[in-house]
């Protein structure tokens, strides 16, 4: 029997503990299909750490803080795979065959992959950096997912696992009989939440607000968080970007219009957004922050989730592994 439920693949990179741009970005969207009774495969791509550094540092402690964050937002691992991309060979295998479906000058021209390289700390871009795109393809089709929801900076990735589905099924499947859907991103309400610096808020760039911050380490960043020179507060994205994000970030942890929230605080000025900012972001997480913390005694549950995780995704992974190599001898 074929499911006909809706499959979503997304995951993050064990580069740090996962922050309130995640959450909004794609989290609760996760959490939101999930309940309502979509497939969700989330992958820990730890493989992916090695793009823009030499070594994965802290690998199998960020591993668990991901866990942490997932466990404590409402993913549930009864219901939701997770796993870690390097347990699962079969995802390493697909690769190849896909590696040969792009070319080089599509790889170069990603912008996402333009900016990382500007940010990154490596001496030399490695080969990883500009084919990492294909092997989050793998991670993507190996469970044949329909919906991807991502941040805005995965758009580029995205339509390249849209181009290896294509031509995947173009030049291997039978007429009519696809392996491979053309996946969709699912963007959010908050695709491109700004850090304190006024950048992509990013687990590695020092500048952002972890799920996980108490109280007062909240109400810190937030106050050291770059606004501008005007008094009055509106929220106008496109000119006024700092300003406009900490004004988005509290209406949606207050389920508030954000223009509607920027006339309220008007000429109280940066003092007050981040007044109100701090609030609702500690009102918002007070609970997760409660649960995670519980979560946080018991780690070897966590790794058993993992183990349970990683074994279902080998299962899926595999299957899709044999269908490819059965369409792809066929055509010899
Ligand atoms: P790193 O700095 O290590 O790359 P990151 O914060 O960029 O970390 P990723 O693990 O690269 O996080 O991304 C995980 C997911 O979160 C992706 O879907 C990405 O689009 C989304 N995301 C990341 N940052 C933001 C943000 N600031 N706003 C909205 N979504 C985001
Ligand atoms: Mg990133």
């Amino acid at each position: 029997m074929t499911s006909t439920r809706p499959r979503i693949l997304t995951g993050d990179r064990p580069t740090g503990r996962l922050h309130v741009g995640h959450y909004f970005g794609s989290l609760e969207n996760r959490v939101r299909l999930q309940n309502e009774g979509a497939e969700v495969y989330v992958v820990i791509a730890d493989y992916q750490v090695l793009t823009d550094r030499d070594i994965a540092a802290n690998l199998p402690g960020y591993v668990e803080e991901l866990m942490l964050d997932y466990l404590a937002v409402g993913i549930d691992p009864d219901r939701s795979v997770i796993f870690t991309h390097s347990a699962v060979p079969a995802l390493n295998q697909l690769l190849l065959p896909f590696l040969s479906l792009v070319s080089v000058a599509e790889l170069q021209r990603n912008p996402t992959v333009k900016d990382e390289i500007r940010h990154s700390s490596q001496a030399a871009v490695s080969g990883l950096m500009f084919t990492y795109p294909v092997h989050q393809a793998a991670d993507i089709l190996f469970c044949k997912a329909d919906l991807v929801p991502v941040g805005r900076d995965q758009l580029p990735h995205l339509e390249i696992t849209r181009t290896v589905a294509r031509r995947f099924n173009e030049r291997y499947a039978q007429p009519g009989r696809p392996v491979f859907p053309e996946p969709e991103a699912l963007l959010s309400a908050a695709p491109l939440l700004l850090g304190t610096d006024g950048g992509k808020m990013s687990k590695s760039r020092g500048n952002a607000i972890q799920l996980a911050a108490d109280a007062d380490e909240t109400a810190r960043l937030i106050r050291g968080a770059k606004t501008d020179t005007e008094r009055h507060i509106s929220y106008e994205p496109e000119r006024r970007p700092e300003v406009s994000s900490l004004v988005l970030l509290a209406a949606l942890c207050l389920e508030r219009e954000p223009a509607e929230l920027a006339a309220e605080i008007g000429g109280g000025g940066a003092a007050r957004l981040k007044q109100v900012v701090t609030e609702a972001v500690n009102e918002r997480f007070a609970a997760v922050r409660a649960r995670r913390a519980e979560l946080a005694h018991d780690r070897g549950a966590l790794r058993e989730l993992l183990r349970r995780g990683n074994k279902q995704a080998n299962a899926v992974a595999d299957a899709t592994l044999d269908e490819v190599r059965a369409v792809m001898d066929s055509v010899y």
